[in-house]
């Protein structure tokens, strides 16, 4: 067994590689077990991002989750290109087990992000970041004057087809019932704008397009009509599911599955923190993961701090 670290840091995206950043310019040589094939997290998946501050002229997905790992690496952050099998906080140091090896450690920073449900289609994964995304906030603008769909009848579904009505002609909302779940209120500012249509009773048979979105073929759950509906993009907003099956009964989680947080990134088992989408359902942004990784980081030197182990 390896010696007992100060911090392991379980996930690699915007939230884990700034808890690295700032725990290894800490000195607390954090070994961050990133994942397999999953290491970097969302942005891995997406194309163009122009809404991280700092870079101006927007930077690929991939290419800024590259320059995080190596600024972590930069201050000797630790990696295992694995995904965490089991852990245990029943009492500290904390068990961690990555690789059939096993890692004790005084602190650990859960940041193992969201998953986006997805349709379950050959065509999501060909063109997911060219014209289909699971995020309007950060995708609207490149559909600037197209006619564009949203999949889904919840809350989601619905901010982002009336967030997505500032950059597209048209938005239809494609939902495999004939009734919303999203809240009335938001029901009805969606009904009342002019630029969103409702394709009840429909679920999407296929994406079309081979390098590019170019339409959905639509299949009607009542008729059994089948119809193409020709858009520039398609936006999957069907939930997202927390990647935190590893933490269940370890650690207080919400209905949602979601990690709970309080003063900060604190989880229910003290030395145990939580930063990013795995702990935050609202903001879901690269930049907000970031900010909470960073807080993640000063709340674990702090606890070592105080537990008296610095
Ligand atoms: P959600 O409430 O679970 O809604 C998912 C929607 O996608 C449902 O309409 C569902 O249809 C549909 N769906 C699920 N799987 C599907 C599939 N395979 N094919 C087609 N459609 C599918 O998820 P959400 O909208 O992401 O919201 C998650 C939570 O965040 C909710 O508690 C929500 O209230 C909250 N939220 C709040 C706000 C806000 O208040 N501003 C904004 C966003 C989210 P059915 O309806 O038929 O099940």
């Amino acid at each position: 067994m390896d010696p007992v670290r100060d911090v392991i840091i379980v996930g690699s995206g915007p939230a884990g590689l700034t808890a690295a950043v700032y725990t290894a310019r800490a000195n607390l040589n954090p070994l961050v077990i990133e994942g397999f094939p999953g290491a970097g997290g969302q942005l891995m998946l997406t194309t163009d991002v122009e809404n991280y501050p700092g870079f101006p002229d927007g930077i690929m997905g991939p290419e800024l989750m590259e320059k995080f790992r190596a600024q972590a690496a930069r201050f000797g952050a630790e990696y295992l290109t694995a995904n965490a099998e089991r852990v245990d906080f029943s009492s500290a140091p904390f068990g961690v087990w990555a690789e059939g090896r096993e890692f004790r450690s005084k602190t650990v920073i859960i940041s193992t992000g969201a998953s986006a449900r997805m349709l379950g289609l050959p065509a999501e994964a060909r063109l997911l970041g060219h014209g289909l995304s699971t995020c309007a906030t950060c995708d609207g603008f490149f559909f600037r004057g197209q006619e564009i769909a949203v999949v889904g009848g919840g809350d989601s579904a619905i901010e982002e087809a009336t967030f997505l009505t500032r950059f597209a002609t048209k938005v239809s909302v494609i939902h495999r019932r004939d009734e919303l779940r999203a809240s009335k209120i938001m029901q009805e500012r969606a009904f009342a704008n002019p630029s969103i249509s409702f394709v009840w009773n429909s679920v999407v048979d296929d994406v079309i397009g081979a390098e590019k979105v170019e339409g959905l073929a639509l299949r009607n759950v009542v008729t059994g009509e089948i119809s193409e509906l020709k858009v520039g993009g398609v936006f999957v907003a069907i939930g997202h599911d927390p990647n935190t099956s590893l933490f269940t009964g370890q650690i207080d989680l919400d209905p949602g599955g979601y990690i709970l947080t309080h003063d900060g990134s604190k989880t229910s088992v003290p030395g145990v923190f939580a930063c990013g989408d795995v702990q935050d359902h609202v903001y879901r942004q690269a930049i907000t993961a970031a900010g909470s990784g960073c807080m993640a980081a000063i709340d674990a030197e702090r606890y070592l701090e105080a537990e008296g182990h610095q």
